[in-house]
């Protein structure tokens, strides 16, 4: 079986995670974990970078960072993954869902506007498959209405909008380094911080609520509890992990943008055909190829592509449930207006296996994704 997904080693993890052992610092905060903030901050030019465990971390840190009271809203996309909502919805926030653009499938920023109220404190963008949404439209509106821009870059480490790293464009940015991720260390995550406004507060809530980072400056002369807080921040195997990946960042990107091009070229002559919709890059977006994905006719023609895909050995996907119409969405959130695209384009969204290393078995992919959609 060709899978969705596997994650690619650069070779150098082991002998990182060997060093890190023989530093005998383990906990947060060491070299490694310097190491990688310092990548970090140069590659989005991010004035803070902090290690997290998760994105979904990195998100409940810009959470509390906001200081969100129960009934406070954040607008956000609904076709998104769970922690997007979740990080919020934990605070006692109301997530507003509303609908995304036909072409992207990004938050569609001219909905964004109708779905402001009295409560409204920030405004959550997705960058989807790594494309970014309309940063400058947001901006715009954000400054106007006087809310907080968050930004889930989940997916988008390596991508920019008009020249602009994502997750530094917005107050507050979220990336992962899940293994499904482009660059990985297992579970891990960052939380970048545009300017210094947030940087002091959202060091003490990643280190329990205390001024420790502070106290190991040498700013303080003891540490304590100063604010809410919690343990966000990973130990240093997994940041030696990382390190190695982030060296490695510009050929892992690399790849896998010529497996998007081989794919979007392939494509190609079934979108004249009106079989499928390729994926849509704005001009002004440089990605970072972290998915292919293709808009298939209808769900019927989607369940049927996949199970024949399967039956040829190879594994393909669909995404997200749109968090408006599961269980707890209902419960903790809102939807705000037509969910017509969301609904109907999350019931065409299948994703093809894209991973480093993949370039030996491309064209089995390519040759039974054919078959497949002769057969439709
Ligand atoms: C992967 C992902 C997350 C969660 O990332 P973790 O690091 O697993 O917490 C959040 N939002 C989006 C859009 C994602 O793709």
């Amino acid at each position: 079986m060709i899978p969705f997904n596997k994650p690619y080693m650069t070779g150098r993890e082991l002998s990182y995670i060997a060093q890190a052992h023989a530093n005998g610092h383990l906990s947060g905060d060491g070299p490694y974990t310097k190491r990688c903030s310092a990548w970090l901050r140069e590659n989005t030019h991010a004035s803070t970078a902090l290690l997290t465990h998760s994105c979904t971390a990195a998100l409940e840190m810009a959470a509390l960072l906001l200081d969100l009271q129960p009934g406070d809203e954040v607008i956000m996309p609904s076709y998104t993954f769970v922690s997007t909502a979740n990080a919020f919805a934990l605070r006692g926030a109301v997530p507003v869902f509303i609908d995304i653009r036909e072409d992207t499938l990004n938050i569609d920023e001219r909905l964004i506007e109708g779905a402001i109220t009295p409560r409204t404190k920030a405004i959550c963008v997705v960058h989807y498959a790594g494309v970014a949404c309309e940063m400058d439209a947001i901006l715009d509106i954000a400054q106007r209405h006087g809310l907080r821009i968050i930004e889930d870059a989940a997916q988008a480490v390596m991508s920019a909008y008009k020249d602009r790293p994502l997750g530094t464009i917005g107050d507050l940015g979220a990336l992962s380094f899940h293994e499904t991720k482009n660059i990985i260390s297992g579970e891990g995550g960052a939380l970048l911080c545009r300017d210094v406004a947030f940087s002091e507060r959202a060091e003490i809530i990643r280190e329990k609520g205390t001024n420790r980072s502070r106290f190991f400056r040498g700013q303080v002369d003891k540490y304590t509890w100063v604010d809410l807080g919690s343990s966000y921040l990973p130990g240093e195997i997994t940041a030696a992990f990382l390190a190695a990946q982030m060296e490695a960042a510009q050929e892992i990107t690399a790849r896998r943008l010529a497996l998007w091009d081989r794919y979007h070229a392939w494509a190609a002559a079934y979108e004249a055909r009106d079989m499928l919709r390729r994926p849509v890059v704005p001009t002004n977006c440089r990605h970072n190829a972290h998915m292919y994905y293709m808009l298939l006719p209808d769900q019927d023609a989607r369940a049927e592509f996949i199970s024949r895909m399967k039956a040829q050995g190879v594994q393909t996907v669909f995404h997200y449930i749109p968090l408006h119409s599961a269980p707890e969405g209902t419960r903790v959130g809102r939807h705000c207006g037509s969910m017509d695209v969301t609904a109907r384009q999350s019931e065409r969204l299948v994703r093809m296996p894209l991973w480093v290393g993949l370039e030996g078995e491309i064209d089995t992919v390519l040759e039974a994704a054919d078959k497949a959609l002769e057969m439709l």
